[in-house]
């Protein structure tokens, strides 16, 4: 059997970065509010820093305001709150991402809640955790959506074009990820199975995935003889092990060599879903300024 194709992550992140940034321009260029993003990080968790600083980055480089709130990890709740609720009325601001994990003092669901949803450009708000929950199969995602989902099913779509009827298995059912992917193929018209720590016989579960996504957290742990003949993989794991050399390397959850030897497509770690994750958050933002506008919904 020949190795599976390649998702390439990177490639269909820049186009759609690029279709964004086209976006901002002709709403500017129309007299529109600039797309603004803020972004708020309490504390000095080093990956945060890094995935903060890439989100205000790109935004810059998309023609977007970019506002970055920095608060000592000693913040309290109210504090953050008080800086939501400012960030929330402000005019030049169309989308608020909170970054998480938050510190310990401070309560992440009351935080989540106090984002105006309209703002909400993680998709994390419960008004849009609902939307999505009820979202009726095909209908347009006018609303916020996770960021990391929303990148996995641009990758499925473009990859495969329609997934009607497939065998569509999620392992992982985080708020965060597993659980909005599943969601998503529902929407797609997949036949869905979201698979967890306690399922039985995950192994058997993932051999009948036409489409076969993993969000688990565990190097390598979804192996070769677990997929499909022809499945289309889409492995969002993100783990840093020793490599060889003494330093480290990232790998995701699927073991890649022995997947890409029997699926028909597959994504790499890195290069798959990461690069997606920052393009959604653009296009979340977009679509969240043209919302605040009053202007439609834009297939981008
Ligand atoms: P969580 O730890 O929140 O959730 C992990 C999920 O995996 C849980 O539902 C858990 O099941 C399930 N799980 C854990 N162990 C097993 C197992 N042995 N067998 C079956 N299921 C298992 O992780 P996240 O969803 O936040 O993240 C998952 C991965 O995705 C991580 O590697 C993370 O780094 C990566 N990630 C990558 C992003 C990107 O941009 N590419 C963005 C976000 C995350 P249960 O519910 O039963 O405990």
């Amino acid at each position: 059997m020949t190795d599976a194709k390649l998702i390439d992550g990177k490639e269909i992140a820049a186009a759609l970065r690029s279709r964004v940034g086209e976006g901002v321009a002709a709403l500017v260029a129309k007299g529109h509010a600039r797309p603004g993003l803020a972004t708020v990080l309490v504390g000095a968790d080093a990956a945060s820093q890094v995935y903060v600083r890439s989100k205000g980055k790109t935004a810059a480089e998309l023609g977007m305001g970019s506002f970055d709130h920095r608060l000592p990890p000693e913040t309290t709740e109210a504090e953050l709150l008080e800086l939501i609720a400012r960030l929330n009325v402000d005019p030049t601001v169309h989308g608020i991402l909170v970054q998480l994990p938050l510190p310990r003092q401070i309560d992440t669901a009351r935080v989540l809640l106090a984002i105006d949803p309209a703002k909400d450009v993680d998709g994390f708000h419960p008004m849009n955790v609902g939307r999505l929950a009820s979202v009726s199969a095909g209908a347009p995602l006018d609303f916020p959506v996770p960021c990391t989902p929303l990148g996995c099913s641009m990758l499925l779509a473009a990859t495969l074009g329609s997934m009607a009827g497939a065998n569509a298995v999620v392992v992982g059912r985080s708020n965060l990820v597993g659980r909005p992917v599943a969601q998503l193929l529902l929407r797609a018209d997949c036949t869905v199975t979201n698979g967890h720590s306690r399922t039985r016989d995950l192994p058997g579960l993932c051999r009948t995935a036409d489409v076969l996504v993993v969000a688990i957290g565990k190097p390598e742990f979804v192996r070769g003889d677990w997929v499909k003949p022809g499945a289309t993989v889409i492995d969002v794991g993100i783990n840093r092990v020793p490599a060889a050399d003494g330093k480290t390397r990232l790998v995701g959850d699927v073991a890649f060599d022995e997947a890409r030897a029997v699926a028909g497509h597959i994504t790499p770690v890195p290069g798959g879903v990461g690069p997606m994750t920052v393009a959604c958050l653009m296009y979340n933002t977009l679509q969240a300024a043209r919302r605040i506008d009053g202007l439609p919904f834009l297939a981008v």
